[in-house]
């Protein structure tokens, strides 16, 4: 039997800008809050990055620092923190109360209410140099975080959906001098719309479109800090090329870490939880979810604190009175964005 700890008013599953928003206001409310984050450092996707430059308040700032000080101002209000528990199931209990199994079943947390955050991760394509060249923040997967710092650059950009024809354009459009761009097969997978708006623009802001190709490795500078340049492979002809870009970006969707929530929440063929926009709640009563995990979540900062924010003050209502709940919807695709 998995052992019970303390009980608390709200439990926030992830430790990143969602749930740590969450926490805020939470803790701030009065109301006991424990986060439990998955990782050994709470902070979630944005501690990748060194450079955020469209979090409101901040010109320029880390990730990490903008999340260390997160972190302060949310235990400043007596939330709690516990890190390497990896929420794998929740259950509703007959009084109301909720029920979170972590580790596998190695701990049971209790709560009167959950915020589900866990976020989503980017696939990646494994190809070499892409970690390292990640690290180095050369290559990115996402245009609307990344895209001002290729300003008169040339980039790579790889996919084949709806995000990387918008993305292309978007990039082109705005920042870059070229995009080359590379897709495994000889069509898009992408809208007919979104493709014929990608050729409109292709001429006019040089884009090089470029199929069937697939990369098949990003290769670093000497001192390993930027792109030298990126072999791409003709699968038709097996031919290599090299290409030399400044970045890489990589739009083969992403990953809700939300497997665990299978028949537990309602959940889209995406993965990405349902939850009525408006008040972030879930087909489970008294089961919030906020940030990039959910249904037509914008993947994006500030837009996953606001969540968070949502969440937490909708909680008001529910512990007010917990008879209404009316939660699960989600009309909006997340490749939209
Ligand atoms: C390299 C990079 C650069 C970016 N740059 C920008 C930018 O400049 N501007 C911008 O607005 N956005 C940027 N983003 C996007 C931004 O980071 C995300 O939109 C934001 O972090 C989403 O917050 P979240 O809390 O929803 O999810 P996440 O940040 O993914 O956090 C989720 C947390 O939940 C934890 N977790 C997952 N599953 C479980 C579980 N079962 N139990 C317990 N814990 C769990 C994870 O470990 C993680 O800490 C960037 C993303 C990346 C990867």
């Amino acid at each position: 039997m998995p052992q019970a700890e303390k009980e608390y008013d709200v439990i926030i599953i992830g430790g990143g800008p969602a749930g740590l928003a969450a926490a805020l206001y939470t803790a701030r409310d009065r109301y006991s809050t424990l986060i439990l984050e998955k990782n050994g450092l709470p902070g979630g996707q944005i501690m990748l990055t060194e450079h955020v430059e469209n979090y409101p308040g901040y010109q320029k700032i880390s990730g990490f620092e903008l999340v260390e000080q997160m972190k302060a101002q949310v235990a400043s209000f007596g939330a709690e923190t516990v890190i390497g528990k990896a929420a794998n199931a929740i259950r509703r209990r007959d009084d109301g109360k909720i029920e979170v199994d972590v580790n596998n079943g190695e701990l049971t947390y209790v709560a009167r209410a959950i915020i589900v955050c866990p976020g989503s991760d980017y696939r990646s394509l494994d190809v070499t140099g892409e970690t390292e060249m990640r690290q180095a923040t050369r290559v990115s997967y996402c245009a609307t975080c990344d895209g001002a710092f290729y300003r008169g650059k040339h980039v790579l950009v790889i996919g084949g959906g709806n995000t990387a024809a918008e993305d292309t354009v978007y990039l082109a459009t705005r920042f870059t001098e070229k995009v080359t761009m590379i897709h495994r097969r000889t069509e898009f997978r992408a809208e007919k719309v979104l493709v014929e708006e990608l050729y409109a623009a292709a001429d006019e802001h040089n884009i090089d479109i470029k199929l069937p190709y697939v990369p098949t490795e990003i290769v670093a500078t000497e001192n390993g800090q930027d792109i030298d340049h990126v072999k791409i492979q003709n699968v038709e002809t097996g031919a290599i090329e090299e290409l030399n870009v400044d970045g890489v970006f990589i739009f083969v969707g992403m990953n809700p870490n939300t497997a665990w929530l299978q028949g537990i929440v309602d959940i889209d063929e995406s993965g990405y939880i349902k939850a009525d926009p408006v008040t972030m709640k879930t087909s489970m009563p008294g089961v919030f979810t906020a940030g990039d995990c959910r249904c037509a979540a914008a993947m994006q900062l500030a837009t996953a604190t606001a969540d968070g924010v949502v969440a937490a003050m909708q909680l008001r209502d529910y512990f007010r009175d917990p008879s209404s709940w009316s939660g699960g919807q989600c009309d909006h695709s997340t490749e939209g964005w």
